[in-house]
């Protein structure tokens, strides 16, 4: 599954490649792809037809292309989707659910087309009526750290009130977004804190150390244009990421910690595994932090 620096690398090439370009046709070729726009695959085409891409934006792992009509062409890449800027000429892919063609490409020396596409099609497009600003839909999200806006003594405080374990909280959309298992994991590595330490007994400092510890991670990974745990995931020209070699718990269960060289555990949590180290990052015992 992409995490949200594979989303934001994607954001960003979307940005180089098809802002201020007007669509042309669009071809809706499986409607799951386009679910979430309830008037349908016909509705969905017709509308977004001659409208001009102003921007690209994203909260969280969704994007969001706003028109120039104060509309906005919502995505989420779910499980699998990709957004490919390709030439026309080239060949469909297997899974090509929806199809933007341009009508400026008079002026490009290749023909480029948008293209969604998604195997597992857990992901998918909409319109958001006057979204372009911020999708009415996702407005329930909270930022991400790498987010310029966002607010960390507002985060600091909002968590520590959660009353929650650690973990559970950095994965709660509506408290901080973007931080997924991998993310959170190697931010708590890097914090020396415990995933299940009840929140309400972080120190501030703490937190901090949790937030830098995502942004290093995730920083990382954007440098190196994403994760790419997942095969299927690949950025706007179809390019793979790859940042294994930065990750220092998700993934080495058995291998010793860089820091202490205990060896890291891998433990259930919440459907997923969490990694940590037990000697950097002790369980919490009531009463002793
Ligand atoms: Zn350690």
């Amino acid at each position: 599954m992409p995490e949200l620096p594979e989303v934001e690398v994607v954001r960003r090439g979307l940005e180089r490649a098809v802002v201020g370009r007007t669509i042309g046709a669009v071809t809706v070729a499986h409607p799951r792809a386009v679910r979430r726009h309830l008037p349908g695959g016909a509705d969905f085409a017709s509308r977004l037809a001659g409208r001009t891409i102003t921007a690209a934006r994203r909260r969280g792992k969704y994007l969001w292309l706003p028109l120039d009509d104060g509309d906005a062409l919502l995505a989420h890449l779910g499980m699998s989707g990709q957004l490919l800027v390709r030439p026309t000429s080239a060949p469909d892919e297997t899974h090509l659910r929806v199809r933007f063609t341009f009508t400026d490409d008079d002026d490009r020396a290749e023909s480029t087309e948008l293209r969604f596409v998604d195997q597992r099609t857990f992901g998918g497009l909409a319109l958001a009526e006057g979204g372009a600003e911020l999708p009415p839909v996702i407005s329930h999200i909270a930022r991400d750290p790498l987010d310029p806006e966002f607010d960390d003594a507002a985060f600091s405080a909002a968590l520590r009130r959660r009353r929650t374990g650690l973990k559970r909280a950095l994965l709660d959309q509506t408290l901080v977004s973007g931080v997924g298992n991998i993310y959170a994991d190697e931010a708590l590595w890097r914090a020396m804190l415990h995933y299940a330490r009840p929140t309400e007994t972080l120190k501030r400092g703490q937190v901090d150390a949790v937030l830098a510890g995502a942004r290093t991670v995730m920083g990382a990974a954007l440098e190196q244009g994403g994760t790419s745990f997942d095969a299927l995931y690949v950025d706007v020209n179809g390019q793979s990421g790859y940042f294994d070699r930065t990750l220092e718990v998700y993934g080495r269960a058995g291998e010793p910690c860089r820091r202490c060289g205990t060896l890291i555990r891998r433990e259930p949590f919440m459907n997923r595994s969490s990694h940590f180290c037990p000697h950097c990052q002790p369980r919490p015992r009531r009463g002793r932090w």
